[in-house]
């Protein structure tokens, strides 16, 4: 393995300022493409999440933050957004040499994501209701009523590393225009682009408003979801990880959202424009490797059109070209890790030996200058049944389950027929028909005849065991504000309260 020795030390970022961990440790962080250190990273200790989240708490109790007119934190939003595009190179670059997603990718659709992101949430805050009037009750007496919606406090941010930027930023972005601080620990893979994020989203808010510990999700994460000062925790990774955090965090009762898991139906209807269908299912599950959480990972697939549906999959994919995700040609790049990789080929290896049919892909590539990188070829098996491992748990990876169907409300039965719902997507050219499957489909976002459409003001989030509440959205900003109902009494003569007569009755 070759070491480039310029490579790039990041501490802890906390109120403000780049502070070393309580522990002096650093971490290795690897481009999953060269196997190359691609940074060195401080590895923050439960000491070290107690400083971060005391900022926060500081910054939200003893300062200004969460009383700023809306309108002046919708300048600070477009400020980040601004930010965040003069950056755009640097975060490119850093999110591309951890995650291992492509440059074209990151560039082309990531930081535009998170621009609009901001500026959307801009806009939001300054109609957002804040404060609304209640009519006059209509008993006991009258009253002015008022429900106020107030920021959280100091939330928490644990993130995972298949995303990391742009699901640092649905959690951020709603925290900060809703008066909130934040403490984010993105996973120990990916923590270099939230490192930058936080740095250049310092400039434009108070020290102690966003703070990053990096470390281990069992000391830093478990430090985060148990600290009695954290009134939130948001929170996206797998359903494991999200089911031991809503444990932990019922000792506080805290707040607690959760974007979990995926295992996503993608129905193509017989009538379908297969000249569309096909790449767009393909866009569907193998973009960034098959690492998205929505990801259309069982193909569902009528017997009429099963066998011409399977030669075109089989067709395009295998023009997919795998590469260093640096490369602009490069349209596939490599799973994060050798871990990964090796989790990915083992579920491969369960799917040949419950029957399925390998008919494409299956096996790790030595991509030419990346030959310590973890690369694996877009794989498709068919003959699927929907109750095989396969079919039924999470790869994430770039395999896709092709199951046949004879009608589709069996289609309908077996894409529900699982604990995830987190997207789902039909393909037909009948658009009565297309909505009368979604109405079907158990998942918190359904496309028709696309996949990967998400937008900056529309809710994302999943049914099931893929999570609770939503993000993005003004859905996103209800989730980071708690209400407050303020009753102001329009008596002011004693004998007119005849409520109190309730309790005073033998009194009167
Ligand atoms: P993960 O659950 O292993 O880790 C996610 C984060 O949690 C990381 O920062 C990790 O360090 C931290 N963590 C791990 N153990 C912890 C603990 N005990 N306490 C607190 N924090 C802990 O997930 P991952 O492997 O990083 O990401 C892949 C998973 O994320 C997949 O299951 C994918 O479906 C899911 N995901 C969901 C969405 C969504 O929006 N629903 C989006 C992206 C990824």
């Amino acid at each position: 393995m070759t070491v480039n020795v310029d490579v790039q030390s990041f501490p802890l970022f906390i109120n403000g300022k780049w502070e070393h961990s309580s522990s002096q440790e650093m971490f290795d962080v690897f481009n999953p493409a060269t196997g190359q250190l691609a940074a060195r990273v401080a590895k923050g200790t439960e000491a070290d999440v107690d400083r971060a989240v005391q900022a926060a708490r500081l910054a939200f109790d003893q300062t200004e933050w969460k009383n700023m007119r809306p309108k002046d934190r919708s300048n600070i939003l477009y400020a980040i957004s601004y930010q965040i595009a003069a950056h755009a190179e640097e975060l490119a670059y850093l999110e591309a040499i951890s995650s291992g997603g492509t440059v074209r990718r990151i560039g082309n659709s990531d930081i535009l994501q998170m621009v609009d992101l901001f500026q959307t949430l801009a806009k939001f805050t300054l109609e957002y209701p804040f404060s609304e009037t209640l009519p006059v009750p209509p008993f006991p007496g009258p009253a002015h009523n008022f429900i106020w919606r107030e920021p959280i406090g100091v939330c928490a941010a644990i993130t995972p590393w298949n995303y990391p930027m742009v699901i640092a930023c649905w959690k951020i972005a709603p925290a900060l225009a809703m008066g909130n601080t934040i403490v984010v620990k993105p996973a120990s893979y990916t923590p270099l682009s939230t490192l930058k994020l936080a740095e250049i989203i310092s400039n434009v808010v108070p020290p102690g408003v966003i703070n990053v510990v990096t470390g281990s999700g069992v000391e830093v994460g478990e430090a985060l979801v148990r600290h009695p000062k954290v009134d939130k925790v948001a929170f996206t990774g797998s359903t494991e990880v999200g089911r031991r955090i809503m444990g932990l965090a019922a000792g506080t009762i805290k707040n607690t959202t959760l974007e979990l898991g995926g295992k996503s139906p993608n129905i193509i209807l017989e009538d379908a424009d297969l000249s569309i269908a096909l790449p767009g299912s393909l866009f569907g599950v193998f973009l960034h490797s098959g690492q998205f959480c929505e990801s259309g990972t069982r193909l569902f697939v009528p017997d009429s059109i099963y066998d011409q549906a399977v030669q075109g999959l089989v067709a395009l994919t295998s023009k997919l070209k795998l590469g260093n995700p640096l490369d602009t040609k490069t349209d596939m790049g490599p799973v994060i890790s050798k871990k990964q990789k090796d989790t990915i080929l083992s579920y491969i290896e369960t799917g040949k030996q419950e029957g399925a049919t390998l008919v494409c892909g299956g096996k790790e590539v030595q991509v030419p200058g990346c030959e310590e990188g973890h690369f694996i070829e877009p794989t498709i098996f068919t003959n699927v049944t929907n109750d095989m491992k396969i079919a039924q748990e999470e790869i994430f990876g770039p395999v896709l389950c092709v199951i046949r169907y004879s009608n589709v409300e069996e289609a309908i039965c077996m894409a529900n027929d699982t604990i995830y719902g987190l997207a789902a997507g039909v393909w037909t050219r009948d658009v009565n028909k297309a909505y009368d499957v979604v109405r079907k489909l158990q998942a918190g976002v359904v496309w028709i005849n696309d996949w990967h459409m998400l937008r900056n003001d529309a809710p994302f989030g999943g049914y099931k065991q893929s999570g609770i509440g939503r993000e993005m959205g003004k859905h996103s900003l209800d989730a980071y504000t708690q209400v407050k109902h303020v009753h102001t009494s329009m008596v002011p003569e004693l004998e007119r309260r005849n409520w109190y007569g309730i309790l005073f009755g033998q009194n009167e």
